[in-house]
């Protein structure tokens, strides 16, 4: 068969890809190794949410007599926590096999490799097949990264997989790295009653958000009796006992810390070794595949998406550049991406959503900056909610308005940050967040808020 487009691997980036080419009229294969959907249905943005949903409902129950209402004795079944997680990843990746066959799209199951250009070699545990086609996008997407001082065994010192299905419910984790990975876990697991430390290499946990918001986020999750150790190196991990030492440097010298469980959630790797870059001269840099605006890599006919290209490794990223590398394939005319305006979130409990330049960013971007914030303390919606931690902090371009960046911790925020994104994208001001009326009650009033604090017109502080 010959495609106009093959596209290897079917995370978000590429079977988004391909569900735009197919709607574009080109016919269309995608080759998949593991399961169609990627990390981000299987093993990244999907199951872990559902485990997290399962920390709020205990936790909910925990607190039920704060909201009057009485509930006997509750406990974790780890087990259906996992089950239930497994069981959401398992219908999602269902649904994009559905959307295949909806956008008739060729699912080839194996293992696919840039053969030369115009051919994908695919190999399966019964042999290897040729496909060819005009088009090829790379999607394979990221693992998580190991670092000498800490080797992953899968059992003892372990990477976001096995953390979704352990065996049994940790009494002790440590958790090494603080982004939205470490974080995410750090509170499920703290929320269902495994004794969590942090260790952060950096100043700050969560260290791409605004001061502020690490702070606070610090401050609560320390509250919740989570450890944190900021500015503090893993040097070492001893696994021979039944719990593993670690041996963590920070300004004040070295601690040993025990734990049942290690979990390294420093970042990604990107899987661009052995598909057939080097051999046919496609060029990276620093782990990723070099591209233009549309994705276009240095050799024809040849293009990458997703956690393998620069830009933020997120399942939203990785589809908009899906769009837009299709899009322009097809002759259309598509804007290359703002990453300036890319949403990122973290979804614990509260949770962390911010999208722009943090404060310092801003004024060592050289802007002069009008700053609005609102505590959700002041928030009738999250009173009645039960919801008051955390706050929303916008900033503002002093001379034009222009919304710099918006940074939000609270209870659901990651639902609020799309009207900011969307009033990034159509250029609005800090006045016209000011004069968009917001329904009352919700937690959505505090933009407005925080937008009116920045110019001396908030109502409710
Ligand atoms: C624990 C965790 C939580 C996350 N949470 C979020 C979140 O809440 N929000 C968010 O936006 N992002 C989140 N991410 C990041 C998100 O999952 C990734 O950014 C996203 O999945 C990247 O999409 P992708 O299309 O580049 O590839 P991936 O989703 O990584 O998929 C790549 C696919 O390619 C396949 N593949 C690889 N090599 C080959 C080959 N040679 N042949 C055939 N198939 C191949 C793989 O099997 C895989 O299915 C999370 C990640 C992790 C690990």
């Amino acid at each position: 068969m010959n495609y106009d487009l093959i596209v290897i691997g079917s995370g978000p980036g590429g079977y988004v890809a391909a569900i735009r080419a197919s709607q574009l009229g080109m016919k269309t294969a995608i080759v998949e190794k593991e399961s169609l959907g990627g990390i981000c249905l299987n093993w990244g943005c999907i199951p872990t949410k559902a485990l997290i949903k399962s920390a709020e409902v205990f936790e909910y129950i925990n607190h039920a007599a704060e909201y009057g209402i009485k509930v006997g004795g509750s406990e974790v079944d780890f087990e259906a926590m996992i089950k239930r997680s497994r069981g959401v990843a398992d219908g999602m990746s269902k649904g994009v096999q559905f959307l295949m066959k909806k956008n008739k799209i060729d699912v080839i199951m194996g293992t696919g490799k840039l053969k030369s250009k115009g051919t994908v070699l695919v190999s399966t545990s019964t042999g290897t097949q040729d496909f060819t086609a005009k088009h090829i996008i790379i999607a394979t997407g990221g693992r998580s990264r190991e670092l000498p001082n800490l080797k992953q065994d899968y059992k003892k010192i372990i990477g976001y997989r096995q953390a979704m299905i352990l065996p049994k419910k940790p009494a002790s984790l440590i958790v090494v790295g603080s982004g939205a990975i470490g974080i995410e876990f750090a509170y499920l697991y703290n929320a269902i009653g495994t004794k969590v430390t942090v260790v952060e290499y950096l100043d700050n946990i969560v260290p791409l958000e605004d001061e502020e918001i690490s702070k606070q986020l610090a401050r609560i999750l320390k509250k919740h009796v989570i450890s944190i150790m900021t500015s503090a190196n893993v040097e070492s991990v001893d696994t021979s006992g039944d719990l593993c030492k670690v041996q963590v440097k920070t300004a004040t010298g070295t601690e040993t810390l025990e734990a049942e469980i290690v979990l390294s959630a420093v970042g990604i790797s990107t899987n661009i070794e052995g598909i057939g870059l080097e051999e046919n001269g496609v060029k990276t840099d620093k782990g990723k595949v070099v591209v233009d605006d549309f994705y276009q890599t240095n050799v024809e006919g040849v293009y990458a998406i997703g956690d393998i290209v620069k830009g933020q490794a997120l399942a939203h990223v990785a589809s908009a550049e899906g769009i837009i590398c299709v899009e322009k394939i097809a002759g259309l005319k598509p804007e290359p991406l703002n990453y300036g305006n890319m949403p990122g979130c973290t979804y614990c409990s509260p949770e962390v959503a911010s999208v722009g330049y943090t404060e310092k960013a801003a004024k060592e971007a050289g802007y002069e900056v009008k700053v609005g914030k609102f505590p959700f303390s002041a928030s009738g919606k999250a009173s009645a909610a039960g919801a008051k931690d955390g706050f929303i902090k916008l900033i503002f371009d002093a001379k034009y308005g222009e919304i710099l960046g918006a940074h939000m911790l609270g209870h659901n925020v990651t639902e609020l940050l799309a009207e900011i994104v969307t009033a990034r994208k159509l250029e609005a001001t800090g006045h016209e967040l000011i004069k968009s009326v917001h329904p009352h009650p919700t937690m959505s009033e505090a933009i407005m808020e925080a937008a009116a604090d920045a110019y001396g017109e908030c109502i409710h502080l």
